[in-house]
């Protein structure tokens, strides 16, 4: 039976006060169910200060990136190493916004190239968090135009198979992979319930291939892209969505602690 998971993806919102007062907030909203693992992913800065207050709690701390290399000259990046000592438990890795590609696009369309993560960095970045024991959440997905173009299973097939390329199965046994379909993401538009049941469930499959069957039957598959409580309930009762990763949702604590309890 796998346990169920509800991550929340903060994103660039937040400053440290603002992310300290959302953690106090979430502490006195969510109902704690052992049944139901958390997270929260705050900006590297908002780290420290959301893991101190949470030190106590069923809360868990991920961010929502890194670097693969421990150290060295990469001006602006954040390790692995450094991610451990500042107490994550968990790291996005291959958001759809650090692939540059966006559900909804904020910025100049010629700026875009700046966000260059591709399967083989995604690899990497998977390698350098399990080395310091962090539970990397895999996302992976469609655009609207690979969706129209029937091309949803062979691009996460690929994204799977590229980002789970080399390892021990057994090292995988805690991955956690979102199916984030990247027009559902940011854009209030929800994929519909038995849709996403059929990708989380071919997700599935697809490890199973890469892994084994064994394996891919305890790794939790997610669905993210524009969950809100309304919505949670039905999605997360199918039987191969094991969760959420919530985007805008997650800012509201008393929305998120209801996307809680939907899990
Ligand atoms: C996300 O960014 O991972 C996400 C799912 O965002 P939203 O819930 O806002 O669509």
């Amino acid at each position: 039976m796998r346990k169920k998971l509800v991550a929340g993806n903060w994103k660039m919102n937040m400053t440290a006060a603002e992310a300290a007062a959302t953690v106090e907030s979430l502490v006195e909203s969510i109902d704690y169910r052992d049944s139901v693992d958390m997270v929260v992913c705050p900006s590297y800065l908002c780290i420290p200060k959301t893991v101190e207050l949470l030190h106590d709690s069923h809360i868990k701390v991920g961010a929502q990136d890194v670097f693969w290399m421990p150290k060295g000259a990469f001006t602006g990046k954040v390790s692995a190493p450094m991610l451990k000592a500042a107490g994550c438990a968990y790291c996005i890795v291959g958001h759809s916004e650090t692939r540059g590609r966006f559900g909804k696009l904020e910025i100049a369309d010629t700026a875009v190239s700046h966000f260059s993560e591709t399967d083989h960095t995604v690899n990497l970045k998977i390698a350098a968090l399990l080395e310091q024991g962090i539970v990397p959440i895999l996302c992976v997905g469609e655009s609207q135009v690979e969706r129209e173009n029937n091309m949803t299973d062979a691009v996460i097939t690929t994204q799977l198979e590229k980002a789970l390329d080399g390892f021990d199965p057994d090292e995988l046994d805690d991955l956690v992979v979102a199916y984030e379909p990247v027009w559902a993401i940011g854009t209030g538009k929800t994929c519909e319930t038995a849709e996403a049941e059929r990708v989380c469930a071919m997700i599935r499959i697809v490890i199973g291939e890469i892994i084994g069957t064994s394996h891919a039957k305890g790794i939790r598959v997610l669905y993210g892209g524009s969950v809100k409580a309304s919505n949670a309930h039905e999605l997360f009762s199918q039987p191969n969505i094991d969760g959420g990763l919530v985007g805008g949702a997650s800012l509201d604590p008393k929305e998120f602690a209801a996307i809680v309890g939907a899990a």
